[in-house]
């Protein structure tokens, strides 16, 4: 059986690789969010759709309104048996996050076009082995701007070690067709910020 691609997205302030604060995101960057949405629920083939895999702490953090994330089989780790998490039928949960992709490819295969890894800091630090790709969002204030608090990061040496940044074209190949513009940088908020594909090398 062949496998469906799995890539990694996550937006985070460089140099340090804050991704979080609280329990939430550290800024609110519409475009970003949007680019976020698009490049997950969009399929290059319109007859599969993506999944998308998270932390129970990331799942806690979407407000009731906003999840599942529409248009997307949600998935959501966690060693507490399903029971206690109150998810919602078509939400499904998995005990690990290898057992969790194994499950997607076995259940939806032909169907599934990728899985997309969406966090937090502890499932991105047990991705590093099993994603194909990275999308990171490198994010910094503009020279008026403060760094915003952040209790959360990556590991900054991890995704340099296996993963090879590649060009603005090859990232525009590699995403399925958005509204949001794919160029350098975008500018939002007293932020500005880089999309970027890394790969495997
Ligand atoms: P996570 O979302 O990574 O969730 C952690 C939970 O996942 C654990 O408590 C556990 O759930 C479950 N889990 C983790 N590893 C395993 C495993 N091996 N087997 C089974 N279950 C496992 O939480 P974090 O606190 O690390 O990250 C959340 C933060 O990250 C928030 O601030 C959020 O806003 C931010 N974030 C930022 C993103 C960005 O792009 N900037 C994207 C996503 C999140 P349980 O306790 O139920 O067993």
């Amino acid at each position: 059986m062949s496998k469906v691609p799995v890539v990694a997205v996550v937006a985070c302030m460089i140099p340090e690789m804050g991704i979080g604060f609280q329990g939430k995101l550290p800024w609110r960057l519409a475009t970003e969010m949007k680019y976020f949405k698009e490049v997950t629920s969009t399929t290059k083939d319109p007859t599969k759709v993506n999944a998308v895999v998270m932390g129970r702490k990331t799942w806690e953090s979407i407000p009731p309104r906003f999840r599942p994330l529409p248009n997307r089989i949600n998935m959501v780790v966690s060693r507490q048996p399903r029971a206690q998490l109150h998810l919602d039928d078509q939400v499904y949960s998995t005990s690990s996050l290898s057992q969790g992709i194994e499950h997607l490819n076995t259940n939806f295969g032909e169907r599934l076009e990728r899985i997309y890894i969406i966090g937090g800091a502890e499932i991105y630090s047990q991705s590093y082995e099993l994603v194909d790709h990275w999308l990171v969002t490198k994010i910094q204030p503009l020279p008026e701007s403060q760094v915003p608090e952040m209790d959360t990061h990556l590991d900054p040496q991890r995704l340099a070690l296996t993963f090879k940044e590649r060009s603005l074209d090859e990232l525009s190949q590699f995403l399925p067709q958005t509204s949001v513009p794919i160029v350098n940088p975008i500018e939002e908020k007293g932020f500005h910020y880089w999309f970027t594909l890394y790969t495997n090398q």
